[in-house]
């Protein structure tokens, strides 16, 4: 059984990590889409509409899976027996980034082994931070969002 995690913190998740998951799918039999979360460092967005976001987008997929864990994201992964992390690259500095966390993990536990999907150029500027921007400003950030996202029911 071919278990991937792709964690985050996906506050808010958008398109371009649905694009990472969906493109993901062929490759695992199954994917933990695994929230971050950090009680000294909650985020803007409740934990559980994060998770509730995620699992509108993916109702209609039972190899997705959504989760959320807290502390390191190698201890969450032997938890739940997942031999792969998902992780995608926008640019350099996300590669930069990627390769110490992945390096460290391999070497904290050799079971695992991190994926990097490149992403697709269309989704290169777009971030969470960026997206809670315009959320938090009131515009419209509709097309950054995956369809069946309805951000407005955010408690905000
Ligand atoms: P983190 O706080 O762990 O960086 P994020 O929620 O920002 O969590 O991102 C989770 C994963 O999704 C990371 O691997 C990140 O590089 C990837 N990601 C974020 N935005 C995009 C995008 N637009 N295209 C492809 N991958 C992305």
């Amino acid at each position: 059984m071919k278990r991937a995690v792709f964690p985050g913190s996906f506050d808010p998740f958008t398109i371009g990590h649905e694009s990472i998951v969906r493109r993901a799918v062929p490759l695992f039999d199954e994917i933990i889409i695994a929230v971050g979360y950090n009680v000294n460092k909650k985020g803007y967005f409740p934990l559980e509409k994060r998770k509730q976001w995620i699992r509108s987008v993916f109702n209609d997929q039972p190899q997705i899976q959504v989760d959320h864990f807290e502390g390191l994201t190698i201890n969450y992964c032997k938890q739940v027996d997942a031999g792969y992390l998902l992780r995608g690259l926008r640019t350099s500095a996300d590669f930069e980034y990627e390769r110490a966390i992945a390096q460290v993990n391999k070497a904290m536990h050799e079971g695992i082994e991190t994926v990097f999907l490149l992403t697709m150029p269309e989704h290169t500027p777009v971030t969470s931070t960026i997206v809670r921007d315009i959320i938090r400003n009131g515009g419209d950030a509709s097309k950054f969002l995956p369809k069946g996202m309805d951000i407005h029911d955010s408690g905000k």
